[in-house]
């Protein structure tokens, strides 16, 4: 059900560093494509060697993203094995995932965060109409194509990666570290995983693209301050002071699973935010008359 590519068609390059379970390069695969040999850049997410038990869900994820087509689902091109190692090949994003390119600190416009929230609304609309559950979506997950230009009307362009292990295989101190993005009836079963899920990622997932990708609760990092405490206390992340945004936030992270909007309702909501409410609200300079 998926593609395989053979790992001498794979050349490695430079490390990007680590992922929950993967080690993550950049490389390029050969292929030959209308009978002319072709180089491609690519993404190599290489599966820990300690957590091959759980290759086939691995595998599962990008058999579910290679058999969906999407302009904002990152396109997953195979998976490649070879004696222990097991790989998923997959498109290279340019600028990365969105949280880092938000946390060095590029100034962005409120359109252009209305743009990425967009974007990954239609791309769960998408889903929702096949009925497929991501259950990893986090702004870390948001890879960005393009960086675009306000000054001359250019849009960003984000890809959704793949969710990687399925949320049901995951120890509880995975879990709880995805505290806020983990919908709070996924720790209590992950039979408990619905579309919904995916509604409550979303609305923690657009906090942080609003925040400049900061971590949504950094005091709850401490030991005396359990990050389940969250849940468990019913907590709210602190609401932006567009209030019209607040709401759609609030509405995604209803703590009970069947309040939470359809996508539609999102995508209706996401239209009627008019950035210059918000430009009007955080402007420090004199409005002209
Ligand atoms: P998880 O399953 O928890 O999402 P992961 O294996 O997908 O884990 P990430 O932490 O999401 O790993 O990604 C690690 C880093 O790799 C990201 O911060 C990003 O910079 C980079 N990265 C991931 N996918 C791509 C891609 N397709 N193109 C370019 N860079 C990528
Ligand atoms: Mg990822």
């Amino acid at each position: 059900q998926f593609h395989t590519i053979k790992y001498e068609d794979l050349k490695w390059d430079e490390s990007l560093g680590q992922g929950s379970f993967t080690r993550i390069y950049k490389g390029y695969r050969t292929d030959i494509r209308d009978g002319e040999k072709h180089c491609t850049e690519v993404l190599l997410k290489e599966l820990d060697a300690c957590h091959k038990n759980c290759w086939e869900s691995f595998f599962e994820s990008a058999s579910l993203m290679s058999q969906i087509s999407h302009k904002h689902l990152l396109l997953v091109y195979g998976v490649s094995v070879h004696g222990e190692k097991n790989i998923m090949v997959q498109e290279f994003v340019k600028y990365g995932a969105l949280d880092l390119y938000l946390k060095r600190g590029k100034t962005v416009s409120v359109s252009w965060k209305l743009d990425v929230a967009k974007q990954l609304a239609s791309a769960l609309n998408f889903l929702e109409e096949k009925n497929i559950v991501h259950g990893n979506i986090c702004a870390k997950n948001l890879l960005l194509a393009r960086e675009g230009d306000s000054s001359q009307g250019i849009s960003p362009f984000i890809k959704l990666s793949d969710p990687g292990i399925s949320l049901a295989m995951l120890g509880k101190h995975v879990l709880l570290d995805r505290i806020p993005w983990v919908a709070p009836e996924v720790l209590i079963s992950s039979e408990n995983l619905t579309l919904e899920c995916d509604k409550w990622s979303f609305g923690a997932t657009v906090w942080e693209v609003f925040n400049n990708g900061n971590s949504p609760l950094k005091g709850y990092n401490l030991k005396e301050v359990p990050k389940r405490r969250f849940y468990e206390t019913f907590q709210r992340l602190p609401p932006s002071q567009w209030a019209e945004l607040a709401d759609l936030i609030n509405h995604c992270m209803d703590y009970q699973a069947d309040f939470r909007p359809s996508c539609r309702c999102i995508i209706r909501q996401l239209n009627s935010l008019i950035t210059s409410d918000y430009e009007i609200l955080h402007s420090t300079e004199p409005v002209a008359q």
